[in-house]
């Protein structure tokens, strides 16, 4: 397309049934905020639309488990994912929900305007039932085998192994998740979407149309489906919780969630469109206006196959220009994981990082899975910070602040003659707001930052080699030259990073004095001047001009040392042990005995009098044990689990009848009882009441 007269940024909607975390934002919302800032930075038109998806199975299972309403769950989620937004400086012009009137009103006369058209097919088929369960089983209300890539754990609408789209009822050896029944089959109405229908256009638009500017990994995964052969896809279900299905013979069923969240974006842009005065339709139904949709490989069918088939089918709509889908973050070499607690969430990493959002931002960036599944460590995310925005961005500025305050008393100093390497050095700095913006532009995020990172390296090197703590003393005029000229560079970074670093580059613009938008708001602005903008880097020959007052030096970032790293490391590694005993397995039970087998066991209960450790063993306790019966001798193996002080006066329970056998030269007559725990802890089986005596029987 031509120049875009505007542009709407939309971003997956997060689902509200928990927090965000690290993968949510590396994969969807940082870029997506780089991108928008970018382009308000050079002045575009931008709607950057998000929201909370708040309909579908998944949380009328949760609200079930917790014994409260769907409604409750979402209110709950929705407050929490926004505030991390808003924590995190993703800048959305408008953050709504899927459960707001004026999204039901939208999705509700966008599904009439399809059926009016005739765009739906009306279908009784036979649908998978859990009768214990009184309901019709689709999405994750069913687990079976994925058709495709034979994962046991696909769930009835997508495989979150391979990605696949599919019907319940492709699924083999179908399972209701409610119950764990084998469903059975059972007579219902829906509306599908003729998938198929569209096959002609898909092809055209996006293998002919977006060979060449859709990322490989997006267009790979829309050929291989599109090449599978496209089918008619239920657009609605049978469920109590979502946008009732406005057409005759309707009742008790709602829209699929996932053919009312992107009709999000279309309503949460109503919504900003109306506060703010603007016509909403310019933003969706122009065709000079650039739509781009931000989200994780995982939505790449409903983006790219099933949301513009029925944009198309509705006629009036623009398609995206661009489906950006990132791959998978990984955290520490593991999948990330809601259920298992694998994650960074946001709301604890502010907890535990407070005000270093950037930090976050700018490593995530750094790492993000752009081209290929990615892994974020605690290692990584350290050095990030201490070899590159301590090391290179912070010192850099820390410098210069430093020193023109040292000087000057902060007064930018005028240049004298400039030097090849000062002209050279002004002439880069005007490079970077293009090469930056070439990378942004071409959705290389991660790029993008390490450019910015380059301007610092610059700056970083300029100073090293110029040596004005030198200069100062031999040559006042080649000083004032040489901080000239890092003072500009300086300048240019408070500008070109705030789509990556936006706090820090708050934090810059203030020690600069120049005006930011907080500056303006606060009407605190005597003896500022205004931050250059992305262009001006490229066109001002000057930034930051002689004269100007700058403030005092401030630290951008400070190191993270080991101990802190470490802290984040046994949080995790708490998580996977809990995991581990959450998933050890059972022993399967023993082949049955008769009530002869077992009457034969004679068990007492007992307490140990005396212990000590048995000498040349790590094992070994050698207890003396009140029986009831008698005092006996007992060797356990025990020694590793307690010492010998702590196990005397405990109660226990003994086989007393077990065949006497030699342990290491003793003789042990009898076993006490312990059980084990998946992580390797011994535990007593002990009757656990007074009124038990020593000599009683266990039966
Ligand atoms: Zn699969």
């Amino acid at each position: 397309m031509n120049k875009p007269k505007r542009y709407t940024i939309t971003t997956a909607l997060p689902y509200t049934n928990g927090p965000i975390h690290i993968g949510h934002l590396a994969g969807v919302y940082v870029p997506a905020d780089i991108y928008a800032r970018y382009l308000r930075l050079t002045g575009n038109d931008v709607a950057f639309i998000g929201g909370s998806d708040e309909h579908g199975v998944p949380i009328t299972i949760k609200a079930k488990n917790e014994g409260v309403s769907p409604q409750d769950i979402v209110d709950k989620y929705h407050a929490n994912i926004k505030q991390s937004f808003e924590d995190f400086g993703i800048t959305y012009d408008n953050y709504s929900r899927t459960t707001a009137p004026i999204h039901h009103e939208t999705a509700s006369e966008f599904f009439k305007t399809l059926n009016d058209k005739g765009e739906f097919i009306e279908e009784t088929s036979e649908q998978l039932y859990d009768a214990e369960a009184n309901q019709f089983l689709a999405d994750r209300f069913v687990v079976g085998t994925c058709p495709k890539c034979g994962n046991e754990e696909s769930y009835g609408d997508q495989c979150e192994n391979c990605g696949t789209s599919h019907n319940a009822t492709d699924l083999i050896n179908p399972k209701s998740a409610i119950t764990g029944n084998v469903p059975t089959l059972k007579q219902t109405k829906h509306w599908f979407l003729p998938l198929d229908k569209h096959e002609a256009f898909l092809k055209e638009w996006i293998l002919e149309g977006h060979k060449k500017d859709w990322k490989p990994n997006v267009y790979g995964q829309c050929k291989s489906w599109i090449d599978d052969g496209l089918r008619p896809r239920a657009v609605t279900r049978d469920l109590d919780w979502g946008i009732p299905v406005p057409a005759k013979g309707g009742e008790g069923k709602v829209l699929y969630v996932w053919f009312d969240a992107p009709i999000g974006y279309i309503s949460s842009t109503k919504e900003w469109a109306a506060r703010e005065g603007k016509d909403w339709e310019l933003y969706w139904k122009d065709k000079d206006t650039k739509l781009v949709h931000f989200i994780g490989k995982d939505n790449i069918v409903f983006h790219c196959i099933i949301f513009p088939a029925m944009l198309k089918a509705e006629g009036s709509y623009i398609l995206p220009e661009n489906v950006p889908a990132n791959e998978f973050l990984n955290l520490e070499g593991n999948k990330l994981s809601t259920s298992k607690n694998w994650a960074v969430w946001l709301p604890e990493y502010l907890k535990d990082f407070p005000g270093q959002q950037d930090v976050l931002r700018y490593a995530l960036n750094a790492n993000a899975p752009e081209t290929k599944d990615n892994d974020f460590t605690w290692k990584d995310f350290q050095a990030r910070n201490n070899n590159e925005l301590v090391a290179i961005f912070g010192n850099f500025i820390n410098r210069v602040v430093v020193l023109t305050n040292k000087y000057y008393e902060g007064t930018v100093p005028a240049p004298n003659h400039l030097d090849k390497v000062d002209q050279e050095t002004l002439a880069a700095i005007k490079a970077y707001p293009a090469v930056i913006a070439s990378s942004i532009e071409r959705y290389r995020f991660r790029e993008a930052g390490q450019e910015l990172m380059n301007l610092a390296r610059l700056g970083n090197k300029y100073l090293a080699d110029a040596e004005p703590w030198k200069t100062i003393k031999v040559d006042a005029a080649r000083t004032e030259s040489i901080m000239y000229v890092a003072l500009q560079i300086a300048s240019a970074l408070a500008t070109l990073c705030e789509p990556f670093l936006p706090f820090t580059s708050e934090k810059l613009k203030n020690i600069l004095n120049l005006t930011s938008n907080e500056s303006v708001a606060d009407g605190n602005d005597d003896n500022r001047v205004a931050a250059t903008s992305w262009n001006e880097v490229t066109e001002n020959d000057t930034l930051l001009p002689a004269g100007h007052q700058i403030g005092t030096a401030e630290l951008l970032f400070s190191k993270i040392e080991d101990e802190t790293i470490q802290n984040q490391l046994d949080k995790l590694e708490a998580s996977k042990k809990a995991n581990e005993i959450a998933n050890a397995t059972v022993e399967p039970q023993k082949e049955t005995i008769t009530f002869e087998d077992f009457t034969k066991l004679d068990i007492r209960v007992g307490t140990i009098l005396e212990a000590e450790k048995m000498p040349k063993t790590k094992k070994l306790l050698k207890l003396k044990v009140d029986t009831g019966i008698d005092t006996r001798t007992i060797v356990s193996g025990i020694a590793e689990s307690f010492s010998a002080e702590e196990v005397v006066g405990k109660r226990v329970s003994v086989l007393v009848n077990l065949a006497p056998r030699a342990l290491r030269g003793v003789e042990s007559q009898g076993m006490i009882l312990m059980t084990e725990t998946p992580d390797g802890k011994l535990v007593f089986v002990n009757p656990d009441d007074a009124e038990v005596s020593n000599g009683l029987q266990v039966s």
